[in-house]
């Protein structure tokens, strides 16, 4: 084969918010599959925030890439040829096979490549709402949280997909459900179309009260995507002997710690005061659960117990751009990006 696989590359390593510029677009020609190997066709990339954090050599044993390295990155992809007797023309993958129209592959199942039932649910779900991001949402609630019928569930980034799903599953087990999100439309998304109870924009000055008010019986759990400034005024609203979720930390993953005006950490007298239960996830630690994930979210979706917004950019150029949005905050639900029509 000779036509053109575009790819995208690191130009720099970002400095702060993460800028188009600090990628390239390269173009190689599409390789073709030796015995053993099946090449993919790519048709949507997924950008989350681990990924800043990837890039840099700062998330979970990932090595710090260097100029012109191809981004790593989850796809759904097809696969139209093979030389592998695992994986045949048509069918449907999520594959770690970076930021890339098409994938060279080999091997077997595995946490990197897994086959696709497509009648679970609309092809870039698998990326978001029947993905990472949701399993992780899952384990957050079902194997953590397991919060009980009534409790207060409060969510931040909550219009995203781990925030969102999360927020669903806890209304799903009888939770009165708060989010917390960045703007008024990320908010109305939250109540309108995810069915939470209330959402609060943090950028208005009022926050806390109007946030106070929303949760009458205080806070039973936090479900923490963002850490920082908001974990700790969030927690000043917990119950005692609440928990707290510790997802993720995005408000810090553009902060080089170690660098001048990075990270101060927070007043661990708060949580110690709260007698509160900070527990850790890691979503990698479920994968093998995935299967009894699907089990509770497909019919969920499919029954419209679960809803999801997606923000879809079309071409694999558009990447960077892309996710310098995401990691501005300024991606509005799943970001995704449409690299091939083929479906
Ligand atoms: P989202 O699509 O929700 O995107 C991130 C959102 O974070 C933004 O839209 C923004 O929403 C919010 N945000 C708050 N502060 C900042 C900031 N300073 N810079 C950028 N964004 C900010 O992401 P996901 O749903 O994919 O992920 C949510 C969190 O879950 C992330 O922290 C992620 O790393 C984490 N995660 C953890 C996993 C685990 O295994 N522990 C697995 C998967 C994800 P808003 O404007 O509403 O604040």
């Amino acid at each position: 084969m000779s036509k053109e696989n575009k790819q995208v590359l690191l130009s720099r390593q970002p400095e702060g918010q993460p800028k188009a510029s600090d990628f390239e677009i390269s173009e190689q020609e599409i390789p073709s599959p030796r015995q053993g190997e099946f090449l993919v066709k790519n048709i949507y990339l997924s950008l989350d925030p681990y990924m800043r954090g990837a890039i840099a050599g700062r998330h979970m044993g990932h090595s710090r890439l260097n100029q012109v390295d191809l981004i790593r990155g989850r796809c759904v992809g097809k696969v139209i040829k093979s030389k592998n007797s695992e994986f045949n023309e048509g069918d449907f993958l999520v594959i770690e096979s970076g930021w890339q129209e098409y994938a060279l592959a080999s091997g077997v199942e595995s946490e990197e490549i897994r086959k696709l039932n497509i009648e679970n649910g609309p092809l870039s779900a698998s990326l978001g709402i029947l993905g990472m991001p949701g399993l992780t949402a899952w384990a957050g609630v079902e194997q953590l949280a397991k919060p009980n019928l009534g409790s207060t569930f409060v969510v931040t980034a909550a219009a995203g997909p781990v925030g969102g799903t999360a927020g669903q599953l806890a209304k799903v087990k009888g939770c009165r459900v708060v989010g917390v999100a960045g703007t008024d439309e990320k908010c109305s998304i939250v109540v309108d179309k995810y069915g939470f109870d209330d959402c609060i924009n943090y950028n208005n000055k009022d926050w806390l009260d109007r946030l106070s008010k929303a949760c009458p019986d205080g806070i039973d759990v936090y479900f923490d995507n963002v850490g920082g400034e908001v974990l700790d005024q969030i927690t000043d609203g917990l119950n005692l002997y609440g928990k707290i979720i510790m997802c993720g930390l995005v408000s810090q993953y553009n902060i080089d710690a170690k660098s001048e005006g990075g990270w101060k950490g927070h007043n661990l007298g708060r949580f110690v005061g709260k007698r509160a239960s900070l527990l850790g996830l890691v979503v990698y630690d479920y994968y093998e659960q995935i299967n009894d994930f699907l089990k509770v979210a497909v019919p969920l979706l499919k029954s419209g117990k679960l809803s999801y917004h997606e923000d879809v950019v079309d071409g694999i150029e558009q990447a960077p751009e892309h996710f310098s949005k995401l990691m501005a905050g300024n991606n509005v639900g799943k970001a995704v990006v449409s690299v091939s029509s083929e479906k």
